[in-house]
């Protein structure tokens, strides 16, 4: 049996479910977080007060516009677009923009929800919020890209500052949007606010090490979380899922600390490279030629298994890293990872596990990183790259990275220490979603019912 609402929470997710009907990814972040708070409510029923919880589960804006653009043979395509202004109480709101097929506003909506504790647990002073489209970026030219990017921040110019709303990239938003979307601000505002938006190329107010930020916090948090237990990367056999951003740098760093990672993805199949994943070929095909993950069998040769479809859990590993989108390791596949020798996960992706999943690696005590704090790394150096524009300096890779590390380990200290205090030891999930929960209430309770 998964744990339940408390009493005193029920009413608050009732109200959820009744005002954001058919959201079903945003009831399940939220659901997964007021079990958690129940935990605090009756330590402290001092946060329950003032409609603090329901105010936290309201976003303070939703904007949705419409995204007019041209294809390469002159035909008018429609999307939607979004900005979720999720909750402002630490900073100026920050979150990605995606651009995949699936997105609609109960999406954003979940991930601006996480997106705001997550922020609180780096310790920065970012709020949180995040956006997208519903556009197919899969196909479309460089010039339908540069099109639509440019349309879309024809309406989020409006909405969006340094001091307002910082967004950054997601799934099918990397450098190349993200230079579209800044150069078209710079052009509608004529200023070169270089904080507006993180996730830039260097040439234009970028980070180092943002690009790899994602992935390597991952693993830095998983280094940690394996060393409470004695236990360290080297010599771990390690299954990625995605083949994108967060995967490709989540399997680099694995590499370099002594991982062996035999798979990883797409959406349309997956890899088994016994010999270790190929980050340079991978790379190639990905970032460069942006290919399937289909050409990168091919191209290995022989020993490489192709499968088409299929689920990338169900062979023998010792550390998984979902690194590919919400939902996307199920029940069955917890099981057939617990069957066959997991010890840790770390969720590079946002709400990868469904709860069913993770109920079973809690009950098989495997180590479990949330998303929320796993992933923080990127949200984490998006906020570098801020400091950096904001005092016009730029740190070298090796400065910026450190301070990822420490970061990392910071957001997993303080997970690990809360789960300890509220009676959960070893339960990073509950450590996440209280120690974030706490951060953002006490501002909120500074700034008085607004
Ligand atoms: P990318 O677009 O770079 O890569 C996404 C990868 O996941 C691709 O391999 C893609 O395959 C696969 N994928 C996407 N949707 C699906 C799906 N519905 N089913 C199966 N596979 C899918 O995105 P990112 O690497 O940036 O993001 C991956 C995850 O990490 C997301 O959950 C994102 O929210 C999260 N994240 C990203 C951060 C960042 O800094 N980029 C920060 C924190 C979290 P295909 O090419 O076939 O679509």
């Amino acid at each position: 049996m998964t744990e339940q609402i408390h009493a005193r929470l029920l009413p608050i997710f009732n109200q959820v479910i009744q005002r954001n009907a058919g959201e079903g990814e945003f009831h399940q972040a939220v659901k997964e977080v007021l079990v958690s708070l129940g935990r605090v409510v009756s330590k402290h029923p001092e946060y329950a007060e003032q409609g603090l919880i329901e105010r936290l589960c309201e976003p303070e804006r939703q904007i949705i516009f419409r995204v007019p653009w041209i294809d390469d043979e002159g035909k008018v395509h429609i999307n939607r677009g979004f900005r979720v202004q999720f909750n402002s109480a630490l900073g100026p709101y920050k979150g990605g923009l995606r651009f995949h097929p699936s997105v609609n506003v109960g999406i954003i909506k979940f991930l601006g929800f996480e997106q705001t504790f997550k922020n609180a647990l780096t310790g920065m002073p970012i709020g949180g919020g995040k956006g997208g489209s519903d556009f197919n970026p899969r196909g479309r030219s460089d010039h339908e890209i540069m099109r639509f990017c440019q349309s879309f921040m024809m309406e989020l110019h409006r909405h969006i500052g340094e001091y307002i709303d910082v967004p950054a990239g997601d799934i099918g938003v990397a450098g190349r949007e993200i230079g579209y979307m800044f150069g078209q601000f710079k052009r509608l505002t004529n200023r070169y606010e270089a904080g507006v938006i993180t996730g830039k190329g260097m040439l234009y107010g970028g980070s180092r090490a943002r690009t790899e930020a994602t992935g390597y916090g991952t693993v830095y948090f998983v280094e940690r979380m394996l060393a409470t237990r004695k236990l360290t990367l080297e010599g771990q056999r390690a299954v990625v899922s995605g083949s994108g951003n967060v995967a490709i740098y989540t399997i680099k760093k694995l590499t370099e600390l002594g991982a062996r990672v035999i798979a990883c993805s797409d959406s349309n199949g997956h890899v088994v490279d016994e010999d270790g994943i190929d980050l340079a070929l991978l790379q190639e095909i990905k970032e460069q030629r942006r290919e399937r993950i289909s050409h990168y069998a091919k191209a290995r040769g022989g020993h490489v298994k192709y499968i088409e479809g299929g689920s990338i859990w169900q062979g023998p590993c010792t550390i998984a890293i979902p690194a590919a989108t919400q939902n996307e390791l199920h029940e069955q596949d917890a099981k057939e990872l617990v069957k066959n020798g997991l010890i840790a996960v770390g969720e590079g992706a946002n709400m990868p596990s469904t709860p069913e999943a993770i109920h079973v690696f809690q009950e098989a005590g495997i180590l479990f990183a949330p998303a929320k704090a796993a992933n923080a790394g990127g949200v984490a150096t998006s906020a570098l790259e801020m400091q950096q524009n904001a005092s016009r300096d730029s740190w070298t890779f090796a400065e910026t990275d450190a301070r990822l590390a420490t970061i990392m380990r910071g957001i997993h200290d303080l997970c690990f220490e809360t789960a300890e205090e509220y009676g959960v030891p070893g339960d990073y999930l509950n450590g996440a979603n209280i120690a974030g929960f706490i951060r953002v209430a006490e501002a909120m309770k500074a700034l008085g019912v607004i």
